[in-house]
Order: C-alpha cells, then structure tokens, then sequence
C-alpha cells in the first residue's frame, strides 16, 4: 500500500499576514509525518508526530497559542481514531497537558474508555508519564491581549486575530493500510468553561474507516455537531464512487445547508486519495503526493 498523509490548521478567515506561517506549519507538519511513513512507520506514529508540530506552532489554535475561555485559560481538546478497530482515544478540557493529542493516544492505547475529561483525564496522563504543565505556560501574549480586550468589552473576534478557530489535524495511511485520524483544538475563544465542541467527539471531529476513509473536521463546532460531519463524510464515502475532493465539497455543502455554518475537513479516502472543502474565505492545509512531493494552500 502506498502511505497518504493530510493534515489541515483549521478554516477561518486567515488574514494576509498569516498566510505563510500557516503553510509553514502545515509544511513542517507533513515532513515530520512522512519521514515515519517513508520509512515504514505507522499511521498512528504519523499523525501523532504531525499534530505536535501544529500544537506546538502558536498560529494555530491547539496546544500552545490556544484561544482562552471566558476564564481566561487554554481548555484543550483531542481525539486520535484508529480506522481497523474503530477504537478512538479522546481527552477534552485539557488545562494543563502540552499536547493533547499525546495524552488522546494514550486513551486510545491504554485505556478501557474511549474518553477521558478534566482532572480525570489529567489525572490518567500522569499514570501515563505525561508530565502536567502550569497552563500559563500554554497561554502567548497575543491570546492573553486578545482576551483582555473582550474582558473589557464585549467578545469580538476581531481581537482573536479576527478568527473564532484555527483547530489542527491529520490522516494518515501506512504501507500496512492502517488508516488513523486525529484532531486537536483550543475550542472557540472565550467559551464557557467546561465547553466541548466537535472536535474530540468521535464522528463528529473526527472519524476514521479502512473500509471507507479518514476524516479530520474544523469550524463552528455546534454546528459540525448536528450533522455529525466527520462520520457523514465517511458514510458519503462508503456509499459513492465520487471522488475524494467531490465527497469533501458534499459534506461542506450539508453543513451549509442545514445549519448555516462555515467549517472545513480533510480527509483520505481508502486508497489514501485525499481530498478537502471549506466554506470559511480560508483553510490552512497541505498533503503529500503519491510521488512524494508536498502540496500547501491557504
Ligand atoms: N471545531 C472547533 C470547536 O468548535 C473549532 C475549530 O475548528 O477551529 O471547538
């Protein structure tokens, strides 16, 4: 099986400015997944190592540079699905984990439950020798502006470097064809403490079936909710034998006709095709091609 690799840093209205520091890491982002996959390592390898480089990049909003809560704290949220087992790990209201998606695994992999939150969840990535951090340390100066001039006002996302998103993911295939996605998210600026989006919800951030594809979804998260977006774009490709780019315009184009929201996806199909839709003005996002090169647009 050729290896495929997608990853995406989430759909909003990216402004001219951050153009090239999105595709920068969507560019690191895929080298550091495709060096495993080239070499034989697996899919699951593979995302994890693409997604800590997003979560680690403040343009991006997940892990470290995440928007902050109405608190005025980074709340993380991640999910990893395994496509052979259907099996996903998921952690959501993460306030001191550094990358999300390292703790999602460890669900995943040691874990009798799919889903862990809160002190439970942080409580669980210790016992998995994941080192807690303060969540200042997850906080950047332009997040903490941001939010204080919401505090003095009224929340505009203008002050959030005029996006409300800006979640990352991946999917990836290996030689073997194990197909795995993941998604990681600092939610929606000045949420309410304790809220849970889409992105760490199986099927609806995220969704992954070897017989079908792997999905990874970004935008409005109450939105991409109700039509349970990442598990409807893996029924579409199930059922159709439309191509992986037409299967990303549907599942878009039923967000926006449902529910009026913006949002974007990436996905693979099972041949490890890739294909991505956004209806926001922008979506960071990059993949390989079957001759190895890569491809980034915003
Ligand atoms: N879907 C995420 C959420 O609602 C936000 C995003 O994709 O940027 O938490």
């Amino acid at each position: 099986m050729k290896p495929a690799l997608i990853v995406h840093g989430g759909a909003w209205d990216i402004p001219d400015v951050a153009v090239s520091a999105c595709k920068s890491g969507c560019e690191r982002a895929l080298t550091a997944g495709w060096q495993i996959l080239e070499a034989g390592g697996s899919a699951l390898d593979a995302i994890e190592a693409a997604v800590v480089i997003l979560e680690d990049d403040p343009v991006f909003d997940a892990g470290y540079g995440s928007h902050l809560n109405l608190d005025g704290r980074v709340e993380c949220d991640a999910i990893v699905m395994d496509g052979s087992t259907l099996r996903a790990g998921s952690a959501a209201t993460l306030q001191h984990v550094r990358n999300p998606v390292r703790l999602a695994r460890k669900v995943l992999e040691n874990c009798p439950h799919m889903m862990l939150v809160g002190d439970g969840a942080e409580r669980f990535a210790q016992e998995q020798v994941i080192k807690l951090c303060a969540n200042e340390e997850l906080v950047t100066d332009a997040e903490r502006e941001a939010w204080s001039k919401c505090k003095m006002g009224k929340h505009a996302s203008v002050f959030h470097r005029g996006h409300e998103q800006g979640t990352v993911g991946a999917v990836a295939m290996d030689r073997n064809g194990q197909l795995f996605a993941a998604t990681s998210t600092g939610g929606t600026c000045c949420k309410l403490p304790g809220r849970v989006g889409d992105s760490p919800l199986i099927g609806c951030g995220c969704y992954a079936d070897h017989e079908a594809g792997g999905v990874s979804c970004t935008g409005y998260g109450e939105a991409i909710m109700k039509i349970v977006m990442a598990k409807t774009a893996t029924d579409f490709l199930r059922q159709s034998s439309e191509s992986a780019m037409s299967v990303a315009r549907a599942s878009v184009d039923l967000l926006a006709s449902r529910t009026h929201a913006t949002g974007g996806l990436i996905l693979l199909d099972r041949q490890g095709n890739p294909g991505w839709a956004f209806n926001t003005p922008r979506m960071s996002y990059g993949y390989v091609q079957s001759d190895g090169s890569t491809v980034t647009g915003v």
